[in-house]
């Protein structure tokens, strides 16, 4: 961490400046375990920011992804491939969706989800475009998702934003009611809040929120980029609150860090027509065939079930901290997306501190931690994450 590497310089020199980096430089991985250059090891507690579902280089991944290499990479939606049917068939069988588009990232499913949602308007509500966000929520960095995400900071440098978007207040229907208008074609929401806090919905709002949009007409959009495949302890965060959204998007966590983006939606919210949307590189067979391979795991493993239990064993065992050291002001997540908050901005500094000891994890805020493994993670890594954490707030001098 001390010497800067030729990568590092590399970036540095030939990179955008985009990101204030982490002087770590990463060249392997297996399953929660990372190597940088020098050989040090680390234990991974942010797969990736919860994309890295099975953990780093899973065999049932690797395996998918040289097979497909080897057979067929890529050819245009104007023809058909197996992977792609096949992995469509997969999520639909699963879920309370109905059809499948897929793409390449969570914003861009996102920007799908919209186009989608505006169509709805175009037919079914005389014109209506407008789409109701939340504030603190997160839906990607194109112009139209940085509109749609309700913090500023994210927003501020690039106003004018493309207009459509409300952002209202989470966890408040009246807020959604108030801002719906004759414009309004659609909501969207995330089933828990991810980047913008770990924040967890009321045991009624997502319900209220279903029952608003089903009174109004309106399109009800869950973003499960990151709640999505497993992350709540169910395969979908809509099943975790009992509420069936009329069309979700997936990225995160469905290949396991290899790239992809998924649209689904109910059989009546299906309102493309041909030509109204579409993808080069989305749905292609590399990334459908990893995609397959990795969701199949987390369905016959029961992965998700994991992620409950250990995202319990993990809040408790955090829990615990919060009794020893009264500077933790909340331990709250639901499955493995879990959030650390302090009463003071010491985040930066202890997520450092673990890194020196090996264990990389996530801050988000300037008090806030979070706490998003692989789903495979077991109690003995846990054990080992959690010691590490302690032993950096045991140093802690505030
Ligand atoms: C990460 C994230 C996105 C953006 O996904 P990208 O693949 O980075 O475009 C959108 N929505 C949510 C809820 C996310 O967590």
């Amino acid at each position: 961490m001390d010497n800067k590497s030729q990568s590092q310089e590399l970036t540095q020199k030939y990179m955008m400046n985009f990101i204030n980096r982490i002087p770590v430089t990463f060249v392997k991985g297996e399953g929660l375990q990372l190597w940088d250059e020098n050989g040090k090891t680390y234990l991974d507690f942010v797969g990736g920011w919860a994309a890295d579902s099975l953990g780093h280089c899973h065999p049932v991944q690797v395996e998918a992804l040289t097979n497909q290499a080897k057979t067929l990479i890529h050819v245009s939606n104007a023809f058909y491939t197996e992977p792609q049917s096949k992995l469509a068939e997969l999520l639909v069988k699963n879920s309370c969706l109905d059809k499948v588009f897929f793409c390449n990232s969570g914003a861009e499913a996102n920007e799908g989800a919209i186009k989608l949602a505006r169509r709805w308007g175009a037919l079914k509500l005389k014109g209506a475009y407008e789409i109701i966000t939340t504030l603190d929520s997160f839906h990607g960095r194109t112009l139209a998702m940085t509109a749609a995400t309700g913090q500023a900071k994210f927003q501020k440098p690039y106003i004018p934003l493309p207009e459509g978007f409300t952002n209202v207040k989470y966890n408040d229907i009246e807020a959604i009611k108030q801002a719906t208008s004759s414009k309004t074609c659609a909501v969207m929401l995330e089933p828990v809040q991810g980047e913008g806090g770990v924040n967890l919905p009321s045991s009624e709002y997502l319900k209220q929120v279903r029952a608003w949009c089903d009174e109004k007409g309106l399109l009800l959009i869950f973003d499960e980029v990151q709640t999505g495949m497993g992350r709540l302890g169910k395969l979908f965060g809509y099943e975790v609150y009992g509420v069936e959204p009329d069309v979700i998007t997936l990225a995160k966590g469905i290949a396991s860090g290899f790239p992809i983006g998924v649209i689904m939606a109910k059989e009546r919210a299906s309102v493309f027509s041909p030509g109204e949307h579409g993808t080069t590189f989305g749905g292609n067979p590399l990334a459908c065939a990893v995609g397959y391979a990795v969701t199949q795991y987390i369905i016959d493993k029961k992965v998700p079930q994991n992620s409950d239990l250990m995202g319990r064993y993990i809040t408790s065992q955090l829990r615990i901290l919060q009794g020893k050291y009264p500077f933790i002001k909340d331990v709250r997540g639901c499955g493995l997306l879990i959030a650390v908050e302090f009463n003071c901005d010491i985040a930066e500094a202890v997520m450092y501190a673990c890194l020196k000891e090996g264990l990389v994890i996530n801050y988000l805020k300037a008090n806030l931690l979070r706490i998003i493994p692989p789903l495979i993670i077991t109690r003995a890594e846990i054990d080992k994450g959690i010691g590490i954490l302690e032993q950096v707030l045991a140093g802690i001098n505030i």
